[in-house]
């Protein structure tokens, strides 16, 4: 490698963020270098759900961001070689008691009005999408156009369709500091050398606080872990994504569908379940602020365990063969940020997607290729500009 480099555009961060940031910025012919300091999808990008939930999103920005980039799946499962294993496969939040109930049918108005396809079900008509659920649950929203990926190959798919565009990907290379002169960036320094660059996008996940701080900006991203159990496989049982009502509640902090346990609540535990193309069963999950710790945890697993079965009482008949977690890039209020600094020309963020950057990330690389190379963007971006915290 040589001791120099030089690109037009450096990405700092090999996760889906990344990846989708690189792709979009090939695709319209810009010289991309890709900056990983572990691996592709090493992140959390690479132990996380496939969720591309949108009934889930919160309604306004957040939601409209979620909803003008579902299209892009389409485009992807086509354009890249990799098979992201997309499926338009609808998903259910499921009500436990009738206060969660209420809360989602209010909840489902809203997501109307916003143009979303959401349809309240009773406890009988779930007989139709889902094998048996547990006495407990009451009913829940269904929503035909929330869908399924898999977040490693759409992670990888991306990457690989860029290299093959042009760019260059460094990995086991780690960005240690970023030179600005005169408001302007102009050379980032890793571990493998110097790179001239003009401009960088910070897409570096739970990285991004301590990429801010080379240029001295506070980018309030933390790490908020989620664990997850996987079974062995089955034969096809769910044909939907499966969520519980206060996984929604930990995840947007609705607090009438937060969890009433008090351990749960400490996990901040919330049922996800989905089904991979390979019959494995993901089942979540947990929001912890526990540092950069990634280990699992026995308290989390048993919990996670027992509340699976209060909502599919027959996933007791599956053997759990493993487990994982991840880090969540997780901004203050849960929705990524994106846009430019004050200040300083050439620095991109593309940040904080909390739990949502495997939804997200088409339509933020779209969007983020288009600030880099234009200076503006074809949906409004304003809504998640890191200066809302200020
Ligand atoms: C348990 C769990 C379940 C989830 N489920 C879903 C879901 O169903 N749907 C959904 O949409 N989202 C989900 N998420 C959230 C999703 O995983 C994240 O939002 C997304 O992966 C973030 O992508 P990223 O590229 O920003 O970060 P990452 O994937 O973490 O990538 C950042 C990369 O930057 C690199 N990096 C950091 N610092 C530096 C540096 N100084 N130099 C070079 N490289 C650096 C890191 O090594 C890393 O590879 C889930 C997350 C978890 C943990």
């Amino acid at each position: 490698m040589p001791e120099v480099m030089s690109s037009e555009v450096v990405v700092i961060g090999g996760g889906v963020i990344g990846a989708a940031v690189a792709y979009y910025l090939c695709r319209e012919g810009a010289e991309v270098m890709i900056v990983e300091e572990d691996d592709l999808a090493s992140g959390a990008s690479g132990a996380c759900d496939g969720f591309v939930s949108l009934q889930t999103k919160t309604p306004g920005p957040h939601l409209r961001l979620a909803m003008g980039g579902a299209q892009f799946f389409h485009e992807l499962a086509e354009d890249l070689e990799v098979d992201i294993e997309y499926r338009g496969c609808g998903g259910l939040l499921l009500a436990t008691t009738q206060e969660q109930m209420k809360e989602l049918r209010a909840r489902a108005k809203t997501l109307k009005a916003e143009g979303l396809e959401v349809e309240v079900l009773t406890a009988s008509d779930l007989k139709e999408l889902l094998p048996e659920v547990g006495k407990e649950v009451k009913g829940g929203s269904y929503c035909p156009q929330d869908a399924q990926v898999n977040p490693i190959s759409l992670t990888l798919g991306l990457a690989r369709k860029a290299q093959e565009m042009g760019a260059t990907i460094l990995r086991g290379c780690k960005v240690e500091n970023i030179v600005v002169t005169n408001n302007r960036v102009r050379e980032i320094h890793t571990t493998e050398g110097n790179i001239h660059s003009r401009r960088v996008v910070c897409a570096a996940g739970v990285g991004s606080n301590q990429i801010g701080k080379m240029i001295i900006v506070d980018v309030p991203v933390l790490p908020q872990r989620g664990q997850i159990l996987v079974t062995e496989s089955s034969e096809p049982v769910l044909k939907t994504l499966v969520a519980g009502a206060e996984y929604l509640g930990t995840k947007a902090n609705i607090e009438g569908l937060l969890p009433a346990d008090a351990e749960a609540a400490k996990l901040g535990l919330g049922f996800t379940a989905e089904q991979t193309a390979a019959g494995n069963l993901l089942l979540g999950s947990t929001r912890e602020f526990v540092g950069f710790d990634d280990q699992t945890t026995p308290e989390a697993m048993n919990a996670i365990a027992r509340n699976a079965l209060r909502y599919l009482p027959w996933v007791k008949d599956l053997d759990v063969i493993r487990s994982f977690a991840g880090l969540r890039p997780c901004s203050p209020d849960g929705l990524p940020i994106l846009g430019t600094i004050k200040g300083i020309r050439g620095f991109y963020l593309a940040t904080g997607h909390s739990g949502d950057g495997i939804c997200l990330a088409p339509i933020t690389g779209k969007l983020i290729s288009e600030l880099v190379l234009d200076g503006e963007t074809s949906l409004d971006i304003a809504p998640f500009s890191l200066y809302r915290f200020k």
